[in-house]
């Protein structure tokens, strides 16, 4: 399979917007090309010069961690611009189609919404794996993208390894795996097998283990022509230069942010065993995330009752699946002991 045979007829004749950055690249002292305010920011650090388009520095600290080299690297503000930039590539509006394998992340079908993309539905089996027969038959010459969220949400658990693989290896067509709760998993990353399928895109976020939801930023790994494409056709200046300097530096406190992952599965499991136990509660889904889907005998009244003490937690009961569910966010253990304590007294 080419991956230049996938990607829109109109993005591959594109010429990207060409930046100041990107034609004059050598050491100057003085630079009057890209109209910013040379004196300038009103603000203890300096913002007044453009950030570098492709986040090399940043990308050359997330290659050391995740052993990807930078030109199989794409950063995004957020993974949701990945995805959005996935559809952009790849799918002709009102012609090509996806798939997505609900109950799941509810941004692939809104971005698909937003494209003008035909979306197809096949829904996980009971036990949340993949209908691989279903999907199967769903596959046409225009499906373009299968999206494959392991683990999932909201369901917590990891998507059997070899069902992803034989997908990789039968699907002509991009197999985005999701990998946002990856850190909490047992399951291990599939950054190994980028080498083996040029279709293969990762998403990885720093919004989850890292702590930085509110910064922005995104991972997708792949092979280098997904990659270029992504690059020809983000908004040149995607990631701010605040965001790269504080992920720089967080990403120097990788053994605080171990230790978080550590104390949330240990209490991951706790939780998992103090819900089990209570009277409300009728199924704890085992969790490879940092979150538990379990059904209660009145997710409404349960949730309501929350929301009074102060507690929020995601109500899924309408959900394909998850009927009748909460999904409950690992917190702090004083945050879950709260938690508890409310149920308990239910
Ligand atoms: C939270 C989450 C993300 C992260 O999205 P960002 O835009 O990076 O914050 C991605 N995928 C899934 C399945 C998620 O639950």
């Amino acid at each position: 399979m080419d991956i230049n045979d996938l990607v829109r007829e109109n993005i591959k004749n594109l010429r990207p917007y060409s930046t100041a950055r990107d034609e004059f690249k050598g050491q100057a002292s003085v630079f009057l090309d890209a109209n910013e305010n040379s004196y300038g920011s009103p603000l203890p650090a300096n913002y007044n010069r453009y950030p570098d388009p492709l986040q090399l520095d940043l990308k050359d600290a997330i290659s050391k961690i995740k052993g990807v080299p930078i030109e199989n690297t794409f950063l995004g503000n957020g993974s949701d611009e990945a995805i959005d930039l996935l559809f952009r590539a790849f799918c002709n509006p009102g012609k090509d189609n996806v798939i997505v394998l609900p109950p799941t992340y509810g941004m692939y079908e809104v971005s698909a919404n937003i494209n003008d993309v035909e979306i197809r539905k096949v829904s996980l089996l009971p036990n949340f794996q993949l209908d691989m027969e279903k999907i199967a038959e769903t596959i046409d010459k225009n499906t373009k993208l299968i999206f494959i969220c392991s683990p999932n949400n909201p369901t917590g658990n990891s998507i059997n390894r070899e069902d992803i693989e034989t997908i990789l290896a039968n699907f002509n067509g991009i197999v985005v795996v999701d990998e946002a709760y990856i850190n909490y998993a047992r399951q291990k990353t599939f950054i190994q097998e980028l080498t083996e399928y040029g279709n293969l895109v990762i998403l990885q976020t720093f919004s989850k283990a890292w702590g930085l939801a509110a910064l922005r930023l995104g991972m997708a790994f792949s092979s280098t022509k997904v990659i270029d494409v992504l690059n020809k056709i983000k908004p040149p200046y995607n990631i701010n230069q605040a965001t790269q300097d504080l992920a720089f530096e967080a990403l120097k406190n990788i053994a605080q942010v171990n230790d978080w992952i550590k104390e949330s599965v240990a209490e991951r499991d706790r939780l998992s065993k103090a819900l089990t136990a209570l009277n409300i509660v009728k199924k704890v889904y085992p969790s490879d995330a940092n979150f538990i889907l379990t059904e209660v005998t009145d997710a409404l009244t349960i949730y309501d009752t929350l929301v009074d003490q102060g507690i929020i937690v995601r109500d899924r009961s309408k959900v394909t699946l998850c009927e009748g569910c909460l999904r409950i966010t690992v917190g702090t253990k004083e945050e879950n002991d709260k938690l508890l304590t409310v149920l308990e007294n239910f």
